[in-house]
């Protein structure tokens, strides 16, 4: 049976789908939305963390419902300095964006456990055959193919650690990279969820995808031992392998999707090329969607073409830092780059994070980055030197 046709069509219940969803309820209820996603619950997996800085006007009420936990500032501790940062930081979780969901949308707007094969700009096929017809489509459905992209990745284990006793941490760590410098740029990352729960993750910036998840869950459990933490048990695993984004062809990137239909999300390139994060650009995306007047098929397609093309295009700069550590910085001495950027000014870094960094904090980021070579760096800025690695096809 063919469902009602309903005024957007939302391909993949994610993060870039949903907030996309709960924009449109919220500033366009005229409109009749569905999103329908292969899972059995919308949001897959996830903590997604952010900083309040990176959060676009309008954007905090639309996320607060997502948001679960909450801190006034961060740590970070390096090899050579330990800083506490004053910026607030929160995390928001896929169980909260699908009630979030749920209550924003009829139930028959959510259709979870379906899959789409195919789409146009006003309709999409499912796997069992079915066509569904939609005043406009927006295909949300994640990205996982990098034609002509290069640079390297992100990849993690996160584990939400039960412990016997309060851990003590007040504040996240965003990056404790005093642990062992292995397969590239390593820092564990810790959420203080609760007194006597604590998330951490064990990340890299490394050059391949490979991610051995026992062997990254010892380093875990390690690093707990070490704190003096003793885990009772383990409340939730998340893994990911992220591309870090040195270099590319948009044009390319857009083709792989296959059709003209609108895109959201990280299939539309949507997110910070050095930290692979998407929250900011998904939140900002679902705003300014919703803000448009004409949110045909056609019309919304040639939006969201205009608005990740330009994003590409400006995120130029953080595709040269995100070169600059991957082929001037040999892989073990990455770490002394982010120990650098990290003693900068807190609202330079805020800006890094936003994807808003002004002339001045472009030039002062990259003022002597150690512990890269002069020549090693000017190769990389002018493309004649080492390059980084393809991820893609
Ligand atoms: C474990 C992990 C943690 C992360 N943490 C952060 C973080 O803290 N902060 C941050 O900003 N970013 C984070 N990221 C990066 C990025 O923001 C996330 O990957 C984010 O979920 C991407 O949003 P998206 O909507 O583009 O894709 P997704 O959230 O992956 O959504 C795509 C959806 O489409 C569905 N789908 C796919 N194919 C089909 C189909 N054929 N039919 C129907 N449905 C389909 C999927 O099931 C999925 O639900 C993290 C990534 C991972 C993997």
């Amino acid at each position: 049976m063919n469902a009602a046709r309903a005024d957007i069509a939302i391909l993949g219940g994610g993060l870039a789908g949903g907030l996309v969803a709960l924009a449109l309820a919220r500033l366009r209820p005229d409109l009749s939305v569905t999103v329908i996603e292969r899972g059995a619950t919308l949001g897959g997996n996830h903590v997604w963390s952010f900083f309040s800085s990176d959060l676009p006007a309008g954007g905090e009420a639309l996320i607060a419902p997502l948001v679960e936990a909450h801190w006034s500032g961060y740590d970070v501790c390096f090899p050579e300095y330990a800083r506490t940062l004053d910026t607030a930081y929160r995390a928001t979780t896929s169980h909260r964006l699908d009630a979030a969901l749920r209550a924003a949308l009829p139930a028959h707007a959510i259709r979870t456990g379906v899959e789409v094969r195919s789409c146009t700009p006003t309709s999409a096929v499912l796997a069992d055959g079915e066509t569904v017809a939609a005043g406009a489509v927006i295909d949300a459905r994640g990205i996982s193919d990098y034609p002509s992209i290069t640079g390297g990745w992100q990849k993690f284990l996160g584990q939400r650690l039960k412990l016997a006793k309060p851990h003590g941490l007040t504040r996240p760590i965003v990056m404790d990279a005093t642990v062992e410098q292995v397969d590239g740029y390593r820092f564990v990352y810790c959420l203080p969820f609760a007194s006597d729960e604590v998330f951490v993750e064990d990340t890299y910036y490394a050059d391949g995808p490979g991610l051995d998840r026992d062997q990254l869950a010892g380093r875990i459990a390690a690093y707990a031992q070490g704190h003096g933490w003793q885990t009772l048990g383990i409340v939730a695993e998340e893994q990911g392998v992220l591309p870090v984004v040195a270099g590319g062809d948009f044009d390319r990137l857009r083709s792989t999707a296959g059709h003209r239909a609108a895109l959201a999300g990280t299939r539309a390139g949507l997110f910070h090329p050095l930290t692979s994060y998407s929250l900011p650009d998904a939140l900002r995306f679902a705003l300014t969607l919703a803000a448009q007047r004409d949110l045909g098929g056609a019309a919304l397609a040639n939006f969201s073409e205009k608005y990740a093309r330009s994003h590409w295009n400006k995120a130029w700069y953080y595709r040269k830092l995100t070169a600059l550590l991957f082929a001037a910085a040999a892989p073990e001495q990455r770490y002394r780059v982010m120990q650098r950027f990290y003693s900068l000014n807190p609202r330079l870094i805020e800006r890094f994070y936003a994807g808003q960094s002004t002339l001045s904090d472009r030039f002062r980021i990259l003022a002597g980055i150690p512990p890269v070579p002069v020549t090693s760096a000017l190769g990389v800025l002018t493309g004649l030197g080492a390059r980084p690695r393809t991820l893609g096809h």
